[in-house]
């Protein structure tokens, strides 16, 4: 069974008389620990998507079923623990709360989650360690670069050890250079079983991803294993 299975999803947006098609039949399965870019030109669909994947955006028909578990029979509250721990989203601004420093920033999820204050700050302290952010924990996101904000933003996604990651155009902001480092660290959390969805319009992006799904025009235009890379995805192990 995949993780991801959608079928069939469209997604029409209504402005006053105005309708847009932004996404038309698209059926995709995603297993877990796959590494996946979803490429396609400004306006293809690929955030629409990204939103329906992550459960912030409803399709207008189709079904999606999530761990054996259609989404549109789930309750609010399902979808927003959902949301809350079984994936860590990143985006193209990064999303930060301006007057909180790192730590705080990380911590935030864990609040909505319900966890004490010792244990969230241990729990924050550990993933801005894993993004190699210790020694800038009580830093504000204007007292940071870029890449060091974008790091924040994956620690702040990775805090409550969700599942899924997605990303939308993560690297859309930043150097080519920092856009290097935070596919690497989005490499080295893939290795640690993790599923990655990265969406992106740039092939210098796409080519960490191990499988690339093109979309055009609201549709799959391809979907193929990445030929640069030659090491297959890990073993699919259960979880203990
Ligand atoms: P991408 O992320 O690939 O650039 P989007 O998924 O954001 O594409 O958009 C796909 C299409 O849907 C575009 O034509 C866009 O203008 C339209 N669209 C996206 N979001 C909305 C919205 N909230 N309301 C109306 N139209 C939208
Ligand atoms: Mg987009």
């Amino acid at each position: 069974m995949a993780l991801i299975d959608i079928r069939d999803i469209s997604r029409r947006y209504t402005i006053g008389s105005e309708s847009v098609n932004a996404l038309r039949s698209v059926t995709l399965q995603i297993e877990k620990g796959e590494y996946v870019a979803l490429m396609g030109p400004s306006g293809s669909g690929k955030s629409t998507l990204m939103n329906i994947l992550g459960c912030l955006d409803t399709p207008s028909g189709g079904t999606y079923t999530l761990n054996g578990k259609e989404v549109s029979r789930m309750t609010e509250d399902e979808l927003a623990e959902i949301r809350n721990k079984e994936i860590g989203f990143i985006f193209q601004t990064f999303n930060l709360i301006p007057r909180s420093n790192a730590l705080d920033n990380v911590a935030l999820p864990l609040v909505y989650a319900g966890i004490n204050k010792d244990e969230r700050d241990e729990k924050a302290k550990k993933a801005l360690d894993d993004v190699g952010l210790t020694d800038r924990m009580l830093h504000k996101p204007n007292e940071l670069s870029g890449g060091q904000r974008q790091r924040v933003a994956v620690a702040r996604a990775l805090v409550n050890d969700p599942s899924i990651i997605l990303a939308d155009e993560p690297t859309g902001n930043l150097d080519s250079k920092t856009s290097s480092e935070i596919m690497s660290l989005f490499e080295e959390i893939h290795t640690r079983g993790n599923t990655i969805i990265v969406v992106t319009h740039e092939e210098d992006i796409a080519r960490y991803a191990h499988r690339i799904v093109r979309i055009k025009d609201g549709m799959i235009e391809s979907d193929a294993r990445n030929p640069n890379i030659t090491r297959a995805d890990r073993p699919l192990t259960e979880n203990a």
